[in-house]
């Protein structure tokens, strides 16, 4: 029997495929712009550069300063220059830092957003946006800041280096599996978090082994697009919380920190999703999912250990508390003591199954 459940979808035009960089002028002039800004970080500032070339007469310029876990300081210089350069319109190439660029823009003056991804954290696809001001991040949630269109071009992701695309893979398939036994869970999103892990978990190893396989690449840009449509229709629960946590106080970086955490959080809620735990598992090949997706991780050579990623032992104690402080929903109440093991198992890179919880 299918439980109630309420399902609400964002809208969005995706553009997927091989060489679909190549529609960026049609669909700039589709929405009319005459003078975007292309957005991207300083390590992709070449690329803002191409993009602003193909463009063309309707780009008015660069701007490649883009930074993880988009600092207000950032926003507010690009502000300046959408003020003083007429902008009326965004076009971001990048991952999650210069794609929450394009959103604390938009968020501030509603100017579409042509977001073309190159990693496989999945933001675009979400209303969600996380600010960094005066070293404290918060999150908020605004149907302006999703991007108009999204071109998920395969070669873009052909030069992501291979430890950063296992971590950003494992990220996008944390925001599958947290929509797993997320409190709005529903058949729809269900069966793309099934299928966004499963075509993420086949395509990582090909990855690791030969970066510009074409097909594996394919499959692991459609299995980000998918987690991050699960990302953005459901709400995520203790694993979001941890990372979040940890990033922000610890300023650990991002995808990784979600490569660490994800199996200690899954373990944490075995218990209580059976149902959950079986499609995870069988999503990644595997007989157990929080064992599964540790093995899964660590076998394609990625850091496991929170305190190799900066954590210092004693903010053990401190992400405790703070993730108690103010808990998003999670299938299995947050008990202090158990938190404190998730989080001294995931600081030390225990596999989750020695831990007990
Ligand atoms: P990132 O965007 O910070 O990219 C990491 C580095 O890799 C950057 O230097 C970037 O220029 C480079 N890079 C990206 N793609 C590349 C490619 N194809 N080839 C070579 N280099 C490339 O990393 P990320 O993990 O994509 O994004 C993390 C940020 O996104 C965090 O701030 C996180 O909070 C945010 N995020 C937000 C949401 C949301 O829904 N709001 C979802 C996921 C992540």
């Amino acid at each position: 029997m299918i439980p109630p459940f309420v399902y609400t979808a964002s809208p969005a035009r995706v553009i997927f495929g091989s060489g679909t960089l190549a529609r960026l002028p049609e669909e700039v002039a589709r929405l009319g712009l005459s003078r975007v800004l292309v957005l991207a970080t300083p390590q992709q500032a070449a690329e803002a550069q191409i993009l602003a070339g193909r463009i063309g007469a309707a780009a008015a310029g660069t701007f490649a300063e883009a930074a993880m876990h988009t600092p207000t300081e950032v926003t507010e210089r690009a502000l300046a220059v959408v003020t003083r350069d007429n902008i009326d319109g965004l076009v971001a190439v990048g991952g999650g830092s210069t794609t929450g660029l394009a959103k604390a823009l938009a968020l501030r003056t509603d100017l579409p957003q042509v977001v073309a991804s190159t990693t496989y954290a999945g933001s675009e696809m979400t209303t969600i946006l996380g600010e960094t001001h005066a070293g404290r991040k918060t999150t908020l949630t605004s149907p302006k800041v999703l991007p108009e269109v999204v071109i998920y071009d395969v070669d873009l992701t052909l030069t992501l280096p291979r430890a950063l695309s296992v971590t950003s893979g494992m990220n996008a398939i944390a925001h599958a599996v947290e929509a797993l036994y997320a409190r709005e869970r529903n058949p729809v999103i269900t069966l793309l978090a099934e299928e966004g892990t499963a075509a993420l978990a086949r395509a990582l190893p090909v990855i690791v082994r030969t970066p510009a396989d074409a097909g594996a690449r394919s499959d692991a840009l459609y299995g980000a697009w998918l987690c991050g449509i699960c990302l953005g229709s459901v709400g995520m629960a203790l694993h979001h919380k941890l990372c979040h946590t940890l990033g922000g106080t610890f300023n650990l970086p991002h995808s990784e920190t979600h490569t660490a955490v994800l199996p200690h959080a899954v373990a944490y809620n075995a218990t209580v999703e059976p149902d959950a735990m079986r499609r995870i598992a069988g999503a990644i090949g595997k007989k157990d999912a929080a064992t599964g997706l540790f093995d899964l991780a660590s076998g394609l050579g990625a850091r496991m250990a929170l305190r190799d990623l900066g954590m210092p032992e004693s903010g053990i104690e401190e992400a405790a508390d703070l993730t108690l402080q103010n808990p998003y929903w999670n299938p299995r109440p947050l008990e202090k003591d158990a938190i404190r093991a998730l989080l001294r198992a995931a600081w030390s890179g225990q596999r989750p199954d020695e831990q007990g919880l």
